[in-house]
Order: C-alpha cells, then structure tokens, then sequence
C-alpha cells in the first residue's frame, strides 16, 4: 500500500493548509485576499505535493497535486499559472522522463480549465462541488495511465484505490470548505444590510412623527400671519418662530439622512466625543417618545480608529435598545473615560435589566424578547463591528435596575 500511504501523507498536509488558511480567512473578517498571496497559497501546496511524493523510481514522482491544480484552476482561474509553476518545481527533482509525461498531461489541462473557468463560477454551489471532483477523477484515471506507461512494478489495487478515491476527497472536502465559507461571508452580509433596513425604518417612523412637530407649529404661525392689521414688530416676531421651527424639522431630517446614508468601508480617525453626540441627536426622537432622559459625562480627550458609518450603526443600536428598555420612562447615562491606551464608552440605562440567560445570548442572531417589534440582529450587529474595530464589551445586568454596557477601544494616537 506504499502509494495510498504517501497519498494520504500528501492529503494530511493539504488538510493542515486548508485549516490553517480557514483560519486565517476568520481572522481577516474581510473574506477577500489579493490575487498574489491565493497563487503563493497554491504554490505552496503544490511544492509540499512534489516534495513528499511517492518515487518509486527514480524518473518519476507520484504525489497529489491534482488537488491544489484542480482546485486553484477551477475556483481562482490561475490553471496556466498553476500548471507552470509545477512544471518548474517539478523540473527541480530532475528533467526526466516522468517530468515529459507530466508536460503532456498538464499543459492541456491548464488550457482547458483556463477556458472553463467563467462558466464554472455560473454553476451551482453543488454542481461546482462536483465538477470539481469529476475533475480529479479524471486526472487521476489519466495519472494512472502515466504509471502504466512508465512501468513502475506498483501494485494495481493500490494505485486504482490511491488515484481514485484520495484525490477526490481532498479535493471534495476543499471544495465544499470553499462553498461554505462563501455562503457564510454571504449570509452575514444580508444580515447586516436586513437590520439596518429594519432599524431604519423603525427610526423613520419616530422622526416623521418628530417632524410633525414643528411643522405643525410652523404652519400655525403662517395662519397668523395672514392677517393684514398684524403689527410689524408681532410679523417679525412669529416669521423668526416659523424660521427656527422649520430649521428644527431640517436638523432631524439631516441626523436622520446621515444614519441611513450606504456604508462606505473605510478606516478613519473619530473623535469619540463628536460622533457620541451625533448619535445621540439621532436617537433623541425615540427617547423623547419613550420619556427617557440623556444625560452625558464626557472625556475631554478619546479618539478612535474605525469607520464612521459603522460606528455610528453600532451605537444607535445600543442606544436604541438601552431606550427601549425603558417603556415607561427612565434616565440614559452616556459617558466616555480616556486613559493611556484605551478610550472607553459607557452607556448605563435604569430599565427592565436582563437574566443571567438571557445575558448570555445576548448578541445571538434572532434573539429577542420583543415579539414582532424585535430583530434580534441589533446586538450581534454591534458585537461584530466592535470585534472589527478591535474593542471589548463587557456587559452587567441586574432585573429591574437596569443595564451597563463598557466598550473599550484601543486609543488612535493622534489623540
Ligand atoms: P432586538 O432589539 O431587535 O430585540 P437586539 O439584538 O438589539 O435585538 O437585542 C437582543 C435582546 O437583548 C433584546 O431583545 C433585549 O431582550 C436584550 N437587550 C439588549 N439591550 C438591552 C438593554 N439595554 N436592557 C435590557 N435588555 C436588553
Ligand atoms: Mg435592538
């Protein structure tokens, strides 16, 4: 069994890379790499087949590099580049009559996946899973032919097994890791975009109800002076109303406007204390709704690296809850605390508090308490832009008292 074991060999080692880089791909939350560092990736996987191959005689090497070919040929369409990159390194081990056979299986392999590869991405998630593996199947039919003709004295069991189950494998197990990433990077999006749709509509209906206000009073006031005898001090008098309350209703629409404003991802420096305040006018309408009181506490120092619409959807989200929190009333704290690495943000509310269970699902996509008026996606939305920024939240809770969130952000220097 000298040729499965070495392809199983081969396969633990691509199994590592491909955790290692599952990994890596968590970590970069972006879920994108540049071309380079993917044709690198595949390079490195394809020198580790090459170099712990079976060579059973001296002018030919049998390894898995069906695996990082098929795989970086069909989903990144880097076949021709993949496929010379082999040759060369193959070329290393010795220009021999195994490295002739290989030139005349690969090079119109690369061709071929080369073409094939825009029309594999209009696939299907299963059908690409497939194709994939019928891919290394044929490759390692042909791979076996390759043995025949060189007359390696293998043993035939062994071979059909090695070539035609271990590639397969490994390159179904790539495959679907691929898929499922991708779904999951997708999935998380949508979520994103459906609670921020959500939120904005919620905060819509406050601020048209806002906007009533002083429109009402705005158009109140045009009555009036509508009659001909009015004095010209009184005239003066209420078109100086009509003009601020009309600004008011202006101010709403501009907080309102800025909050449902597309994201734009993009790094920044924020002055904590500035965009706090920001935030707060936006929810001023719904704690005015709700009888909620703001009061705020904060450092004169603090800024922040982050992006500022991002920012900005985390903490209405955190406000909003804190003020729904508080049906009937209540006082809101916000205050920030600078020390020398750390700017932190505490938002203290005097609502209807959380369980120890329920604290712990705090932040679990679709866990609410509030019925239909409840996403449930509010939190995980601000664990998930805080994790982005490098922060830590830390939450305490007591039933009936009331609740406090710290978040702690690594200080930007220029601040
Ligand atoms: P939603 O607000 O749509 O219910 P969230 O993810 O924003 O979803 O919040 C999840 C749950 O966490 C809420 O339903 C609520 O039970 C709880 N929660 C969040 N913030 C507070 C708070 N300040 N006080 C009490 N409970 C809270
Ligand atoms: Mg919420």
């Amino acid at each position: 069994m000298e040729v499965t074991k070495h392809l199983f060999l081969n396969l633990s080692f691509l199994m590592i890379l491909l955790f290692i880089s599952l990994i890596f791909i968590e970590k970069s939350k972006k879920f994108t790499l540049s071309k380079s560092s993917i044709v690198l990736f595949f390079m490195a996987a394809l020198w580790i087949c090459i170099q712990f191959s079976y060579s059973p005689i001296s002018y030919a090497r049998f390894d898995l590099r069906i695996i990082p070919l098929v795989v970086g040929g069909l989903y990144v369409g880097i076949g021709p580049i993949l496929v010379g990159s082999a040759l060369i390194l193959r070329g290393f081990y010795g220009l021999d009559s195994g490295l002739f056979l290989t030139t005349l299986l690969y090079i119109p392999f690369a061709i071929v996946v080369w073409r094939l590869h825009p029309w594999f991405w209009k696939q299907l998630p299963p059908r690409r899973v497939l194709i994939a593996i019928g891919f290394g199947v044929v490759l390692g039919v042909l791979t076996i032919f390759g043995m025949v003709l060189s007359d390696t004295h293998a043993n035939w069991f062994d071979v059909w097994f090695a070539y035609l189950v271990i590639p397969a494998t490994g390159i179904g197990i790539i495959a679907y890791s691929i898929e499922f990433v991708r779904k999951n990077s997708e999935m998380r999006q949508q979520l994103i975009k459906a609670e921020k749709l959500k939120a904005v509509e919620q905060m819509g209906a406050a601020i048209s109800h806002e906007i009533r206000n002083p429109l009402t009073a705005a158009s109140g006031f045009v009555q009036l002076l509508e009659d001909d005898y009015l004095p010209r001090q009184k005239r003066k008098e209420y078109l100086a109303i009509v003009k601020e309350e009309l600004h008011s209703a202006e101010r709403v629409i501009q907080d309102y406007l800025t909050f449902a404003k597309p994201a734009i991802e993009s790094f920044q420096d924020l002055n904590v204390k500035r965009e706090l305040k920001q935030i707060i006018s936006i929810v001023q309408p719904l704690a005015n709704q709700n009888s909620v009181a703001i009061s705020t506490e904060f450092a004169v120092l603090g800024n922040i690296k982050g992006d500022q619409q991002k920012f900005r959807q985390c903490f209405v989200n955190v406000l909003k809850n804190a003020i729904e929190a508080m049906p009937n009333g209540g006082s809101l704290m916000v205050s920030t605390e600078y020390s020398h690495d750390f700017v932190s943000i505490i938002i203290k509310d005097t609502g209807i508090g959380m369980s120890t269970e329920q604290l712990e699902r705090l932040g679990e996509p679709f866990y609410s308490t509030k019925g239909k008026n409840g996403t449930g996606l509010g939190m995980m939305v601000v664990y998930s832009i805080v994790r982005a920024m490098e922060g830590f939240i830390s939450v305490e809770s007591e039933l009936g008292a009331g609740t406090t969130f710290q978040f702690k952000f690594p200080a930007s220097l220029r601040s």
